[in-house]
């Protein structure tokens, strides 16, 4: 299977679908080939595309994948190749916005972090902020503890 790359614009969500199975999907062509169960690869006709491309390529899967990428481009126009394949990197929970309760936000940041609170206090002030970076189950817990005292927090899969 291909990895989870825009086939039209070269967005790169396979982090966001590794781990919370969004960010896009695979859509079916009228090219589209089921493999052998014994094959290895990726069936022709089967190409992934991100959630802001995904509803425009559905409505076009009764084409040849190969017709369907011109309309898209003549839609959307052309986005540059992607060079190479990165690294996936893990989700990051982000701190938006702390909220009434900043101390115990801060106290949430030197625990996660191993920060001083000079330091904490730092990464505070600069909200929004990224707290942690990991495999989601590994920050839930923060997560919980900082909606709880009324921070607003996100997960983000984009690497930047
Ligand atoms: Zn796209």
């Amino acid at each position: 299977m291909k990895p989870a790359y825009c086939w039209l614009c070269g967005r790169d969500f396979r982090s966001e679908w590794r781990h919370a199975q969004s960010g896009g999907e695979l859509v079916r062509f009228r090219d589209y080939k089921q493999l052998p169960d014994d094959a290895v690869g990726h069936p022709p006709g089967l190409e992934w595309f991100c959630r802001e491309h995904a509803a425009a390529a559905r409505v076009l899967s009764h084409l040849d994948s190969a017709s369907a990428l011109v309309e898209l481009q003549r839609q959307f126009g052309s986005f540059p190749k992607v060079i190479e394949p990165s690294l996936i990197h893990d989700p990051s929970l982000w701190v938006v916005e702390v909220g009434p309760q900043r101390s115990r936000v801060l106290a949430v940041i030197q625990q996660a972090t191993g920060r001083t609170a000079t330091d904490a206090l730092v990464l505070l002030r600069a909200t929004p902020f990224e707290l942690v970076r990991g495999w989601p189950a590994s920050f839930q817990s923060w997560r919980v503890e900082l909606e709880s005292v009324g921070a607003r927090v996100e997960v983000r899969y984009d690497q930047a």
